[in-house]
């Protein structure tokens, strides 16, 4: 089989991803050890015996639906190579606008203390140490597994000012006080049609579904981080397509000030903050 044969293939996925040539072709580049560009200057090429039933078995993986990142064990965010497992959230291109906002939030504070609470793969606190050499970010996972793999990826990528710890939201986080709080926390109500649908069905609902609507775990960081924020220290948090209201709604109550959001890549609400005066 050629390279080009192997792309042509990407038509048994149209009808279960929205990017069959992209799926196809990060399949292939795993299985010949070439970059993408590889693939459009040597079509012709063929692929070993090897690298055919390599290439095979992952496409029937991808037919029966398994999401590219668990099938690689990888996804990259914010340029970075993390490992990824079904254990946690598949980090998402959205999440980016939050690593963004997170540091023009930042931005004219030397030496910030971050906290990122449910860090998963550890995506966000990962780009936010990377990005500022100068911070010292904490990260913390229910999971004990999960943290292992966040410890891991900064590992790999020998983050030495990003430390883990395994808690439920603030139950084991020490007593400081930080500039910054981060969190992406499950947020999807547990009655939502999506859940049944392409690459969520393969992420653990503890990572995606919340109570109440799919905010009872916005409501509670938002209860409980002033105890853990300077003064005039910052609340970040992800929050899904339709809960910009009741987010910014939660933190006004709490006290927070200069509420507000921002929208993602496709055009929806997905970020909001506040300040704690
Ligand atoms: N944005 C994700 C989705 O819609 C959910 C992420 C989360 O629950 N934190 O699939």
């Amino acid at each position: 089989m050629s390279i080009a044969a192997a792309m042509a293939m990407r038509t048994r996925l149209s009808a279960l991803s929205d990017s069959p040539e992209l799926d196809v072709s990060l399949l292939l580049c795993r299985c010949i050890d070439k970059p993408r560009s590889y693939l459009y200057s040597w079509p012709e090429r063929e692929l070993t015996a090897e690298q055919q039933q390599q290439f095979l078995q992952f496409l029937a993986r991808r037919i029966a639906g398994e999401p590219i990142a668990h099938i690689l064990g990888e996804r990259d965010f914010w340029s970075l190579p993390l490992a990824v497992s079904p254990l946690t959230l598949i980090p998402r291109p959205d999440t980016e606008c939050l690593v963004e906002r997170a540091l023009e939030m930042l931005t004219g504070h030397e030496n910030p203390l971050i906290l990122d609470l449910g860090t998963g793969t550890g995506a966000i606190a990962l780009a936010l140490a990377s990005e500022r050499a100068d911070a010292e970010v904490l990260a913390s996972d229910f999971s004990s597994e999960v943290v292992a793999l966040a410890q891991r990826n900064r590992d790999a990528l020998g983050l030495t000012n990003l430390q883990l710890v395994c808690s439920n939201w603030f139950s084991d986080i020490p007593r400081k006080r930080f500039n910054l709080i981060v969190s992406n926390p499950p947020y999807i109500d547990p009655d939502d049609p999506h859940l049944s649908q392409g690459d969520v069905r393969f992420e653990p609902m503890s990572a995606l579904v919340a109570a109440e609507g799919g905010m009872a775990d916005l409501r509670c960081i938002i209860q409980e981080s002033p105890n853990y924020l300077v003064t005039g220290g910052e609340l970040l948090l992800e929050h899904g397509y339709d809960q910009g209201e009741l987010v910014r709604q939660a933190l006004s109550e709490r006290g927070f000030t200069q509420v507000a959001s921002q929208l993602d890549y496709g055009g929806n609400e997905r970020i909001s903050w506040g300040r704690w005066q």
